[in-house]
């Protein structure tokens, strides 16, 4: 089972990050952060933004599923925490060759669209044949 992150968790993860987005990212996330507090349900807007910039995007996705992208295969996973996603679980372009991936943040999310090619990702894990 994939673990989806929550609102809240997502919320907080996007506050973390907050500082290094930038600046116009920035402005736009905050006001999500504050429509979330006045009880707006804004993780996937919040989520397509950041999906904007590739960097961000997967530092946000550390943050929601700490050592998945750390190497830390070796510690076993607390117990309680959320499980790791498995590899494989990104969007990928496609049109063959193309190196554009996203990390799958939760099931169910809009497809990215690839900046290279303009059209809408398939899932990695989609098995053809
Ligand atoms: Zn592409």
């Amino acid at each position: 089972m994939t673990h989806a992150p929550s609102s809240d968790e997502i919320y907080r993860a996007v506050r973390a990050l907050l500082d290094d987005l930038p600046p116009n990212m920035r402005a736009e996330a905050a006001a999500l952060l504050r429509q979330a507090e006045d009880g707006r349900k804004t993780d996937n807007a919040l989520l397509r933004l950041l999906r904007q910039d590739a960097a961000i995007y997967r530092r946000l996705q550390q943050l929601l599923h700490p050592g998945e992208t750390l190497g830390a295969r070796g510690f076993a996973p607390i117990p309680g925490e959320p499980e790791d996603i498995p590899a494989g679980q990104e969007w990928k372009c496609p049109h063959l060759g193309c190196p554009e991936t996203r990390p799958v943040i939760q099931e169910g999310e809009d497809p990215p669209y690839c900046p290279i090619h303009h059209v809408p990702m398939i899932r990695a894990d989609q098995k053809k044949g």
